[in-house]
Formats: structure tokens, C-alpha cells, sequence
């Protein structure tokens, strides 16, 4: 193992190299409820049941017709009505129109609808204003005009939003088959750390990291599992990392750093992870570590990625974001591809270190007027381990590593958490 810092865009490259074998070969399948399907993958593409629309429809309320002979102006009979859900009918006759609604089926005949606003009623006749031309083919969809019986509407693979779930839904399909969520293990390492709800004594600290973690965990549409945090012992350990063997990935907090009592890389070790990076030219976050061990679980043998998160929540957020949420990705969780980056103008100098990538925390107001871009300043921070500032913020202020101060008034990337 090597203790060489890579720079942060060299540590994203090594994952990117490594992340393709982290797929499952198999992922299992389970059926979901339409509406509960939002952020999950899809198993089997979505197929048009039929034509859609099924039927030449209407996008107006108005007159059907032929439109060489409303273009004549002259006044036509109403010779028929239809609205949304009648069954298709007709034909129109020569030289008349049919009163039609948005969502009907067009009257065999007629190739083009009239917007009731551009017509002139006269009794029972109408006629096209004077002011108004129509064309064949206005305002009306033919028949399999967004797709045909047969097509791949959603492919296998994609992650499920509304847009998908609506053309689910008007195929037929009450629930669907999508990818279960990878398993995420978290352990939490540290002698200082006390359960949420217990009372800390002298020099301990509540195990934030674990609440934290799971919820980022099911931010990035895998499944949190909390393992029963782990003393700094090496013997601690090793039984954790045992337990640990039935997740796709694990995730560990703490005991990555240069520190007497981090232990954590030995145990590693000893388990016979293969490291692809140990520490990254970031702040804060530099001590992160990346690799994969070899697992039998039920008698399978395969590969679970792991990312040691140094301990300290900022340091574990950021890394969170930057390096563990896109191997998730590649297990096939469904949250937003990540790290997810947006500009905004900084509102407040911002310090860089040069060497070091820096994500600073910041609030972003996202909510701009219509024609501003996001404001964006550092909430002020006494360091990575003040959560009082973290929970201020809502992104991270990225300081390239060549800059030592990023000024107000320029534009910034920022990592949206
Ligand atoms: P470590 O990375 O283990 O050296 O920890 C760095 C700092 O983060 C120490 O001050 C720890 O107390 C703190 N820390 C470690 N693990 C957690 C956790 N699970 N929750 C909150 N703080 C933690
Ligand atoms: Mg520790």
C-alpha cells in the first residue's frame, strides 16, 4: 500500500477506472408500486401496449374539418359533435365541420382542427375568421404520432422519475419490476463515540456519522445498513469488517487518518483489500481511502468496494459525495448521477490552499430572481468537525487547487450536497 497523496482529479479518474467491475451480474428484481418507483432503476424496458395516441386526437377544442374548406371562410353546418372519451366516429360530411373537444377522437374526413377562438358562429354554422389560416394536419396527433405498438418506451436500466412513471402508468403498468437497492454497510469506528441516544460522558461524543451516512446512503438510492460501531482495536475490527461481508459496498467512518489509534487501513490489510487510492489532495477529506476486498458470501465469491471516510462529518460528507455516491452508481443505486456541480456568483473572498482542492461549506440561494444566478457564500467554519456550521450550509464552495482566494462577485462551481 502506498501512502502517496493523488491529486483530486487523479483520484477521480482511478475510480472511474475501477468502478466498472463494481456491477452486479446479476442485480435482483422486485416488483414496486407505480407511484412508490420514483428513484429506482428500471428491470425490463417499458413497451408501448398500443399506439399512442391510439386514435388521430385532437389538441384543441374547436371544429374538426377539412382544412382546404374552412381556408374558404365561407360558413359551414355543424353536423356532429364528439368530446374526449366517446368512441371514435364519423365520417364528416362534405363541406361541414364537427364540434370536437381537446383529447377526442378526430372524425374520419376531417385532417385538420380549427381553435374554437379562430372560428365565427352563426346559428348552427361556423366559419374560419377572416384573420386565420389552418393547414392539414393542425392540431391534431395521428395515430401513433408519439409512438407505436412496440416501442422501447423506457429503457432497462433507467432510473425512474415522474416523466417515466406517467408513461408507465398509461401502458397499463400498476407496478413495476426495478432493481433492488445495493446494500450499503456503514461502520462507524471510534473509542469517543456514544449512541445517539445516550448521554456522553467526559470526552465522548454522539455517533453522528452513522444517521448522517444512512441518509446520504438513501440520497443515492441504495439501502443504508448500520453495523454496530467499532472500537479502535485491531481485534474490534476485523470481527466488524467480518460482519460486514454481505453488503455490495461498505462505507467506514473514521480511523483512516495518520493518527496512533487509526487503525482501520491495517485491518483492511489484513482482510486483503487491494487499495486503489489512500488519501487525495482535497480539504477537507484528504486522508480517504479507496479499494475493494474479495468477499464469499453464500458461498459466492465477489468484489465489495469499500471507501474509508476520515471521521471528522464534513470530511466524511464531502467524500461521501465525491467518491462513494458514484460507486453506488455503478451497483446500480438510482440517485442523481454525483457529485453533482452548478455555478454561482460568491457573495463573499473565499480562501483556497494551493495543492489542495478545497470544499468549503456554503449556503447557496438557490432561489434567484429570474434573471440572477444563485448567490452563493461560505457559511463560516471552525473546520470539519463543526457540525453547528455544516448544518447552515446546503453545498460546497469549490476552491481549485491553484487558487489561493476566489473573490465576491466571481462566479464559482459549487458541489451540491
Ligand atoms: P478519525 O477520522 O477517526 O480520526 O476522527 C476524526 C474526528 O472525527 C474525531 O474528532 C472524531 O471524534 C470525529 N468522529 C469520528 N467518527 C465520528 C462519528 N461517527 N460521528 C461524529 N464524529 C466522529
Ligand atoms: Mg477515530
Amino acid at each position: 500500500m502506498s501512502s502517496a497523496l493523488v491529486s483530486y482529479s487523479d483520484a477521480l479518474a482511478l475510480l472511474g477506472e475501477q468502478i466498472a467491475q463494481f456491477a452486479l451480474e446479476t442485480p435482483p428484481v422486485e416488483r414496486v408500486d407505480l407511484a412508490a418507483c420514483a428513484g429506482r432503476v428500471l428491470a425490463e424496458s417499458v413497451i408501448a401496449d398500443r399506439d399512442h395516441p391510439p386514435f388521430p386526437r385532437s389538441t384543441r377544442d374547436g371544429y374538426a374539418c377539412r382544412a382546404a374548406e374552412a381556408m374558404t371562410h365561407a360558413f359551414l353546418p355543424v353536423a356532429g359533435s364528439i368530446r374526449a372519451g366517446d368512441p371514435p366516429a364519423g365520417p364528416l360530411p362534405p363541406g361541414s365541420v364537427w364540434e370536437i373537444m381537446t383529447g377526442a377522437a378526430v372524425p374520419e374526413g376531417a385532417d385538420a382542427v380549427a381553435m374554437i377562438e379562430h372560428m365565427e358562429a352563426n346559428g348552427e354554422r361556423v366559419r374560419l375568421s377572416h384573420a386565420r389560416f389552418i393547414e392539414a394536419g393542425e392540431n391534431i396527433i395521428p395515430r401513433g404520432g408519439e409512438a407505436l405498438e412496440g416501442d422501447e418506451l423506457v429503457p432497462a436500466g433507467n432510473r425512474l422519475a415522474a416523466p417515466q412513471i406517467a408513461i408507465a402508468a398509461s401502458c397499463g403498468h400498476a407496478t413495476l419490476p426495478v432493481h433492488g437497492r445495493p446494500r450499503v454497510a456503514i461502520l462507524t469506528t471510534g473509542d469517543e463515540l456514544v449512541g445517539v441516544d445516550s448521554a456522553p460522558g467526559p470526552g465522548q461524543i454522539r455517533n453522528s456519522n452513522a444517521p448522517m451516512l444512512a441518509a446520504m446512503v438513501s440520497a443515492a438510492g441504495a439501502k443504508p445498513m448500520i453495523l454496530p460501531r467499532a472500537e479502535d482495536n485491531p481485534e474490534a475490527l476485523d470481527v466488524s469488517l467480518q460482519l460486514a461481508a454481505f453488503a455490495e459496498m461498505l462505507l467506514i467512518s473514521g480511523g483512516v487518518s495518520a493518527g496512533r489509534f487509526d487503525l482501520v487501513e491495517d485491518a483492511l490489510t489484513r482482510a486483503g483489500a487491494k487499495f486503489h487510492f489512500t488519501g487525495v489532495r482535497i480539504q477537507p477529506g484528504k486522508p480517504v481511502v479507496f479499494g475493494h476486498l474479495s468477499r464469499t458470501h453464500n458461498s459466492a465469491l465477489r468484489v465489495q468496494p469499500f471507501l474509508g471516510l476520515p471521521g471528522n462529518p464534513i470530511s466524511s460528507a464531502v467524500t461521501f459525495l465525491l467518491f462513494a455516491a458514484p460507486v453506488m452508481a455503478a451497483l446500480g443505486a438510482a440517485g442523481e448521477p454525483t457529485p453533482r456541480f452548478a455555478l454561482a456568483r460568491l457573495a463573499r473572498d473565499c480562501k483556497g490552499r494551493t495543492g489542495l482542492t478545497r470544499f468549503v461549506p456554503g449556503r447557496c440561494q438557490f432561489h434567484a430572481g429570474p434573471h440572477e444566478i444563485p448567490s452563493v457564500s461560505p457559511v463560516g467554519w471552525q473546520g470539519s468537525g463543526d457540525l453547528a456550521a455544516f448544518a447552515r450550509s446546503n453545498c460546497f464552495i469549490v476552491v481549485p487547487d491553484d487558487v489561493d482566494r476566489l473573490h465576491a462577485g466571481e462566479t464559482v462551481r459549487i458541489l451540491i450536497a
